[in-house]
């Protein structure tokens, strides 16, 4: 099982405290830890053989991008980001998942080259920290800001 999986199952089944909104190929949820202030994921709705784009149809792709960057429009607006920047890994978990993350001057501290660079340039302990876990209230607060400017788009 990965955790994305799992994570959608929760979905389905109504348990999952980050989800916003489904869209036709994923789901829109907030992330876990939040040092980038509305750090949001889109999560593919299907796994099985599909792990990488070029395992999409066409047709299929095309939407999934297009809903991704809708996504990143309604993150960016909703929480004021000064750049977008778009991850899709999967060491970790190969299920097909956009890390849409706002950007903001001196987000990094010094990190990186004098405080400019990815994300992954900050340390994963930091980013990762307990101390960015979002609130129940800011959670709820992150969703709705997130959803408002996404159906302003839909
Ligand atoms: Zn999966």
């Amino acid at each position: 099982m990965c955790l994305i999986c799992d994570r959608i199952n929760m979905i389905k089944n109504g348990t999952n405290p980050y989800f916003v909104k489904e869209l036709k190929t994923g789901y829109v949820v907030i992330g876990d830890n939040q040092h980038f202030k509305g750090y949001t994921l889109f999560l593919y709705k299907h796994h099985e053989t599909t792990t990488e784009l070029f395992h999409l149809n066409r047709q299929e792709r095309a939407l999934f991008m297009e809903e991704m960057t809708l996504v990143a429009q309604a993150v960016s607006k909703a929480f004021n980001a000064e750049k977008i920047n778009y991850e899709l890994l999967g060491m970790g978990d190969a299920h097909l998942h956009w890390h849409i993350f706002p950007r903001r001057t001196g987000d990094i501290g010094d990190y990186g080259n004098h405080g400019k660079g990815p994300v992954w340039w900050y340390p994963m302990e930091k980013m990762y920290s307990d101390d960015n876990r979002p609130s129940p209230v800011e959670l709820e607060d992150l969703k709705k800001r997130l959803l408002c400017e996404l159906e302003k788009l839909l």
